[in-house]
């Protein structure tokens, strides 16, 4: 079964819910990220606990961090039954730097180093920019874009700035086409995407390498189920994706697994779009998504 999963564009099988998967067939190397540590925001669900799952099946130890402590407890105990690997729950508000410094003190008394940060941590709603308030774009952008400057500053501080590292910026491909109700995490992502590239300029010398993951529409996720996944779904939306279906989070996965590993050595200050080549064709139609959004239907 693994084998045809391997061939073409079909998907590795995924499970909806943030439980692991109930069977694992190895394409990349078992032990490609033997003894190394992952820092993951936003590890406790969504696309951030199938990286973190998948990482840890491939040899890594974990720390998962986000606000929720219960959430990402509940979350460790889940990935360490199924993985056999370490996993370390944190709390961390990536607004607040006090927070990630504790955080990564923590996790580096524990696992005495980290070689990889995954900043998945984010927040998004579909609204129109003639509603949105001042405040919640504001928050859009601490969280997204000021929370991935913080984490990835305590990292490089604490730690890789000596030993060097890997950073993923889970981002978003939302800034290309000016999708429709998303001006508040197009802008925040575009600017992740920015701050990629200025990073990988200024610490590559510090043998770190930054880089950009760009998902499409993944199922099994908040970001699917509050931004109107399942009404595409219906509406046969998806047929106009090049490769004809959403995406599943552990594609994301193992597409940040290789930049995360040595295989991408040589890959930094990019964005790696991970979307059947969704983005390219979908619609993005004001007026449609603006009655969705009116009828409520985005408010779960
Ligand atoms: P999700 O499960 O809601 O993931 C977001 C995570 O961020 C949660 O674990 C949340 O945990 C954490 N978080 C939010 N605010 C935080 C804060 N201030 N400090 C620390 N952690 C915080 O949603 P997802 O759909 O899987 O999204 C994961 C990533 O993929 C996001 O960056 C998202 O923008 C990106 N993405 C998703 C899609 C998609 O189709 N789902 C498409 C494109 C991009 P707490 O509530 O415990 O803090």
């Amino acid at each position: 079964a693994m084998a045809e999963a391997a061939a073409g564009s079909h998907p590795p099988p995924d499970v909806d819910s943030d439980e692991c998967l109930r069977e694992y067939g190895h394409l990349f190397s078992p032990d490609i990220l033997a003894g190394q540590v992952a820092f993951i925001t936003g590890g406790g669900s969504g696309i951030g606990f199938r990286i973190a799952e998948i990482f840890m099946r491939h040899g890594c130890r974990t720390v998962i961090a986000s606000r929720n402590l219960q959430r990402v407890v509940e979350a460790s105990k889940k990935l360490v039954a199924a993985t056999g690997q370490q996993c370390l729950p944190l709390s961390i508000d990536v607004r607040q730097p006090q927070t990630i410094v504790a955080a990564v003190d923590e996790a580096l008394r524990e696992f005495k180093r980290i070689d990889i940060l995954i900043n998945g941590a984010a927040g998004n709603f579909l609204c129109p920019a003639s509603a949105l308030s001042f405040n919640a774009f504001k928050t859009v952008i601490d969280i997204d874009t000021i929370g991935t400057f913080n984490t990835s500053k305590v990292l490089f501080e604490k730690y890789f700035q000596d030993h060097g590292g890997v950073i993923v910026n889970i981002t978003a491909t939302l800034s290309y086409r000016g999708q429709a109700l998303q001006v508040h995490a197009g802008t925040a992502k575009a600017a992740i995407d920015a701050m990629t590239r200025h990073l990988a300029v200024e610490w590559g010398r510090n043998n770190i390498r930054v880089n950009s993951l760009a998902p499409g529409p993944i199922t099994g996720t908040e970001g699917y189920r509050r931004l109107g996944g399942k009404f595409a779904e219906e509406a046969s939306q998806f047929d106009m994706i090049p490769l004809q279906r959403a995406g599943n989070k552990t594609e994301i996965a193992h597409s940040t697994l290789y930049l995360a590993s040595p295989l991408s050595s040589y890959v930094t200050g990019t964005t790696l779009v991970v979307d059947g080549g969704s983005w390219l064709t979908a619609a993005n139609n004001f007026p449609a998504l603006l009655d969705f959004w009116a009828a409520g239907a985005n408010k779960n």
